[in-house]
């Protein structure tokens, strides 16, 4: 188990305020101009050095994104770094916890990622729901203002550097990154094509990086303590800690800070009080958050959670959203629920996404009654598999993997249903 000392968020649970000066008790905002007196690129080679890979979900490794910034910014070009917390994935709840009680780290982080950067300004993008997060947000954000930690020479670091807190209006799209940046500009939350990638063309046309609440909160820490520090945690390639969030049939959900490739049993064991009913009833789990397929129990028991471990069982760590369903759970209306999200959330520009979403739901909602034909249970596969991998963003993925999981490791279950309903069963007699 992670040791408490080496636990990056200290006050994830609030037992202390969240204020500046609590936080400079906690070790926020100390020499943050010596850390930035290191230098540009060695903040980034350190960042590389840690293996820190992004937190929101796709796991892109931090340092070498903010390496594809320029090094020498135009004028009338600048640089922005922008911070996702937008956080709409279902499941997900930990960097609204990290805003709440912890939004010095964040802070701290966009200042000395955006000066390694080279960027102008940061701007946080909230997600519109996360009204009393926003609240702090801005109290935090104008403490550091006061304090003189940002704006002109921010930290006495004779860095001009300013973060904008701007809230969104509560589309999931928005939480994919060129999206973020069209709502940014005030326009409809919708992906852009890419190329041109952000860091060439983002924000206003200028380089941008957008990144994690949580890969920018632990920035300062990793500097602080050095990339050996943080690289010491976690195995090859999947490093550090990580905020992890479990919700479902535990008997304590909790967001929790632990090491990178913890085995899943242990995480519930050591924080969750064990599996309700206990492991025997353990059906599945969605170990990322609602967009990766479900791994069934059997499987995920003793798997290390981290990129590449549940990678080799064909899903992913996503955002470390571990969604636990025991044997209570009607597991297809599960995931013809999480369907039904997706389509609600498409936002409609290309065809495979914003037909493809409605017509899967339609197919699960059909086979949740069993008012079905057997064979449907493989055009459903089909169509997942035309929808994955050719929108313009993740979304369609997103869509189809939960689908493609469930067939995979509940094939019986459908066919059980339809069998039950009086369906057609050629295929599977
Ligand atoms: Fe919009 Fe879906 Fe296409 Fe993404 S995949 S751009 S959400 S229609």
């Amino acid at each position: 188990m992670l040791a408490d000392k080496d636990r990056i968020f200290t006050n994830l649970y609030g037992y202390q305020p969240w204020n500046l000066k609590s936080a400079q008790a906690r070790g926020d905002w100390d020499k943050t101009k010596d850390l930035m007196t290191r230098g540009q690129d060695a903040i980034i080679e350190e960042i590389k050095a840690s293996g820190l890979r992004g937190r929101g979900g796709a796991g892109f490794p931090t340092g070498l994104k903010w390496s594809f910034m320029p090094k020498e910014p135009r004028a009338d070009r600048p640089s922005f770094l922008v911070i996702n917390a937008d956080e709409s994935e279902p499941g997900s709840c930990k960097d609204r916890e990290i805003i709440r009680h912890d939004p010095h780290k964040l802070i701290e982080g966009a200042l000395i990622a955006g000066y390694a950067m080279r960027a102008r300004a940061a701007y946080i993008y909230i997600r519109g729901e996360f009204i009393r997060e926003a609240e702090t947000l801005f109290a935090a954000v104008q403490e550091a203002y006061d304090a003189g930690l940002l704006g002109k020479n921010a930290a006495k670091s004779g860095y001009d550097f300013d973060v904008f807190v701007h809230r969104g209006a509560g589309a999931y799209i928005c939480g994919e990154e060129t999206a973020m940046i069209e709502s940014l500009e005030g326009k409809k939350g919708q992906p852009r094509l890419k190329p041109p990638f952000p860091a060439g063309a983002g924000l206003y046309g200028c380089p941008t990086t957008v990144n994690n609440v949580e890969s920018i909160a632990v920035v300062p820490t990793i500097l602080r303590r050095g990339a050996a520090w943080f690289s010491s945690f976690g195995r090859e390639n999947n490093k550090g800690t990580k905020l992890f969030q479990i919700s479902g049939h535990v008997e304590r959900p909790c967001v929790v800070e632990e090491e990178m490739g913890i085995p899943f049993r242990d995480l519930i064991e050591k924080h969750c009080g064990g599996i309700r009913g206990g492991w025997d009833n353990l059906l599945a789990v969605i170990p990322g958050g609602s967009s990766v397929p479900l791994v069934p129990a059997a499987q995920i028991m003793d798997a290390p959670m981290d990129f590449d471990g549940l990678k080799e069982l064909g899903s992913g760590l996503g955002t470390a959203a571990a969604i636990v369903m025991d044997k209570s759970t009607d597991v297809v209306q599960a995931i013809s629920r999480i369907s039904y999200f997706y389509k609600h959330e498409s936002c409609g520009q290309c065809t495979p996404c914003r037909e493809g979403t409605g017509w899967m739901w339609r197919v699960m909602e059909r086979l949740r009654t069993g008012d079905a034909d057997i064979s449907e249970i493989d055009t459903l596969f089909d169509v997942t598999k035309q929808v994955e991998g050719h929108t313009i963003c993740a979304l369609g993925d997103a869509a189809a993997w939960p689908i493609q999981g469930l067939i995979r490791h509940f094939r019986p279950e459908l066919e059980r249903r339809i069998r039950e309903n009086g369906g057609v069963m050629e295929a599977a007699e």
